[in-house]
């Protein structure tokens, strides 16, 4: 019988934890889905990863594992699915904003043959107007830089093996989970699905935290930005003919003495074009800095007992 793993990152989610292990496993005992759940928490400062190993007790298909420090929801995904060892994976967020009644509808897609299932929001749960605002240009930049739309999508999605295998063996560290799967390619369904409220406790995201988010996705995806600055040098060097022009004619007919301002002006434009286009540069070499010192995208401080031994040596190792 094919088995449905789902990978549940946590960070700070101690009072989530327990009731969403109880809903799942209700849910698809229900539906009689052969299941585990994976719980990774994210470096959480508050009782998370033992409420992980009270229910790991209780139910043997729930494994778990406690990052070292915070690593962010990026490298919760990628450890749950290394640990992963299901025909298909769903990847969810803890705090049952993305809502389990739509798993029966993925696993059956999935069992038609599609190889990924994308869950598509119909609608953002009720959220502070900061949290919508910061949310929306987030995703905003994010569209443009990717030209894909990832106003509707999410990290909530089924992904069958094959795919899953794909993605653990991609050996970038900067990933960006939500668009590499449009990257993989494969037979790809979708089932919609409106944002819930969050159960316990406040979303874990603040603006700087998104930007910083979005900035690193984009440039993770997306090289247009050092293009740019090859079209703002352009644009320099058009303005520059012009002007160049217009100097020598001037200067052709005696009266060259002004344009102090002229001068003030290109200083301060062109100083600011080269600014700007050298921290873009920086930023990709920043990046390129991160992805050759090959650090691992996580480090595995602890995990529940019923994880097999040979995933954690290869984990310990830098996977
Ligand atoms: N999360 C994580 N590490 C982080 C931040 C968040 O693993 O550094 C998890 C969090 O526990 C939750 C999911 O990512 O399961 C989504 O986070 P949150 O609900 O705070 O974001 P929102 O739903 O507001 O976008
Ligand atoms: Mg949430």
């Amino acid at each position: 019988m094919a088995l449905l793993s789902i990978v549940l990152p946590a960070y700070n989610e101690e009072q989530n934890i327990g009731n969403t292990a109880s809903v799942l496993s209700a849910l698809l005992a229900e539906n009689a889905i052969e299941y585990e759940l994976i719980f990774i928490s994210d470096g959480s400062r508050d009782g998370t990863y033992e409420e992980i190993v009270k229910v790991a007790r209780e139910n043997p298909r729930v494994k778990g594992a406690e990052f070292s420090r915070n690593f962010g929801k990026e490298a919760g995904i990628f450890a749950g699915l290394e640990l992963t060892g299901g025909d298909a994976v769903i990847v969810m967020d803890c705090d049952l904003q993305h809502p389990p009644s739509v798993i029966p509808e993925m696993w059956r897609l999935w069992q038609e043959g599609a190889e990924v299932v994308e869950g598509i929001k119909t609608a953002r749960g009720r959220e502070s107007l900061g949290h919508k605002l910061s949310a929306g240009l987030f995703y905003k930049i994010m569209s443009c830089l990717i030209k894909m739309d990832m106003n509707a999508s999410s990290d909530f999605k089924l992904l069958d093996r094959k795919v899953v295998d794909v993605l653990l063996a991609l050996p970038e560290r900067n990933t960006f989970f939500r668009a590499l799967s449009f990257w993989a390619g494969f037979r790809t369904e979708a089932v919609h699905y409106e944002v819930q409220e969050r159960q316990f406790g406040e979303s874990k995201w603040s603006f700087l935290s998104l930007m910083r988010y979005a900035i690193s996705n984009a440039t993770s995806f997306s090289t247009l930005p050092l293009q740019l600055v090859t079209v703002m040098g352009l644009v320099s060097i058009l303005f520059s003919v012009v002007l160049a022009a217009q100097t020598l004619v001037r200067f052709l007919m005696g009266t060259s003495v002004e344009g102090f301002t002229t001068v003030i002006l290109l200083i301060l434009i062109i100083g600011g074009f080269l600014m700007l286009s050298l921290g873009i540069i920086g930023h990709y070499i920043a990046r390129i800095y991160e992805e050759v010192k090959g650090r691992p995208k996580y480090i595995i401080s602890k995990v529940t007992d019923n994880v097999k031994g040979e995933i954690i040596g290869a984990w310990r190792k830098g996977k």
